[in-house]
């Protein structure tokens, strides 16, 4: 029996549950004893209904752990083999993964992202399915996922550090190195600062910003930012985003939206200047529209906005890529940690992040 955080219903509390059975892995699939699990503000989106997914379900997608079993015909990992969880299984085969896209891999339809790649799932509670976010559900100490969403790491990567990198980093890290085209030089605005923010802000120092500018309402959040790369801190609730990023005349290079409101959305663009990139990262409601001058945005001002799906990641380049800044010290992982619980203190770290609290949460089950 594994132990697993379950949401049953929009709006309630996960329910923990120690009765859940674990089918043995299909083919192609891995068994995954799960180390550590952050808890990334996707989960919380899912709890609160802003990104639908049907219920019950083990929520967690940010996962790292060691590989128990593995299914028939499994040939990328076994058995001992420490890995991290990669919530958009990548293929190498399908059209999307041959065209330089894999983060797009046609495996991943929207319809499984609730189960494995046939749609079913391998965890149940008293004789329930239970569904499992991002084919893996790593809010349970066990988790059954498909090996083309397991990319091995080395032995001595901390298991928690190793979870982070599966969403929070990739995501951040990769909206700057991957998605946009940042220049040595650059001036980059970032608007939100939790935790996929700070890694943009990180991201960015990497792809060479000479001045980043992030943009918060919480002086906790923009305290952290400044830890993590930020030059020019503003309070968006104390002096205009835009007018701080047109401070040097002419407007951000790059601009990153990473909060998934039209408003800051709209900021985003309107604060770059002319030629200048736009690179939208936040998760916005399903009713979310913008509303954007179309001769001025793409016209006149010829901007380009482009949106970011898992840090347009290909997970078998780009994890050991940042795992190798991590070594060489300049990717700060260990620092994004705010808080590490137990799988029991699942809700008090929504509440945290409600609040504004922390940069991350991450869930330790008690394996090296
Ligand atoms: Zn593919
Ligand atoms: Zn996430």
């Amino acid at each position: 029996m594994a132990k697993a955080a379950v949401l049953f219903e929009t709006n309630a509390p996960l329910e923990i549950r120690d009765d859940v059975e674990v089918a043995d892995p299909a083919p192609g699939e891995v068994r995954v004893r799960t180390g550590a699990s952050g808890v990334c503000h996707s989960d919380l989106s899912v709890a609160n209904g802003t990104i639908p997914l049907p219920s019950p379900i083990v929520l967690g997608h940010e996962g790292a752990g060691i590989v128990e079993a593995v299914g028939e015909g499994v040939t990328n990992v076994a058995p001992g083999d420490k890995v991290v969880v990669s919530w958009v299984p990548q293929c190498g085969e399908c059209y999307m993964c041959n065209h330089g896209q894999p983060y797009l891999c046609e495996k991943n339809a929207m319809a499984a992202m609730a189960g494995l790649l046939d749609g079913t799932t391998r965890l149940s509670s008293q004789g329930t399915a239970l569904h499992q976010m991002g084919m893996a559900g790593s809010f349970s100490d066990t988790m059954i996922i498909p090996e083309i969403s397991a990319v091995k790491v080395d032995a001595d990567i901390p298991l928690d550090v190793a979870a982070l990198i599966g969403c929070g980093v990739l995501t951040g890290v990769g909206a700057a190195i991957n998605t946009a085209a940042i220049q040595e030089g650059d001036t980059v605005a970032v608007i939100g600062c939790g935790g996929v923010g700070l890694n943009v802000i990180q991201g960015a120092r990497i792809a060479g910003a000479s001045e980043i500018i992030a943009i918060d309402m919480m002086a906790n959040k923009l305290e952290l930012a400044e830890q993590f790369g930020a030059t020019t801190l503003v309070k968006a609730d104390e002096s205009d985003p835009v007018m701080a990023a047109m401070a040097n005349g002419r407007g951000a290079d790059v601009a990153f939206e990473v909060i998934g409101l039209g408003a800051t959305m709209e900021q985003a663009i309107n604060m770059v200047r002319p030629g200048g990139e736009v690179v939208l990262v936040g998760v916005p409601r399903m009713d979310v529209f913008l509303n954007l001058n179309a001769a001025f945005t793409f016209l006149y001002m010829a901007k380009t906005v482009k949106g970011c799906w898992y840090g347009s990641a290909d997970v078998r380049r780009d994890v050991p890529r940042l795992l190798a800044h991590y070594r060489a010290g300049d990717l700060k992982l260990d620092e994004l940690i705010s808080r590490r619980i137990e799988l029991e203190d699942v809700n008090e770290a929504f509440s945290a992040m409600e609040a504004g609290e922390v940069a991350r949460s991450v869930i330790n089950y008690g394996i090296e």
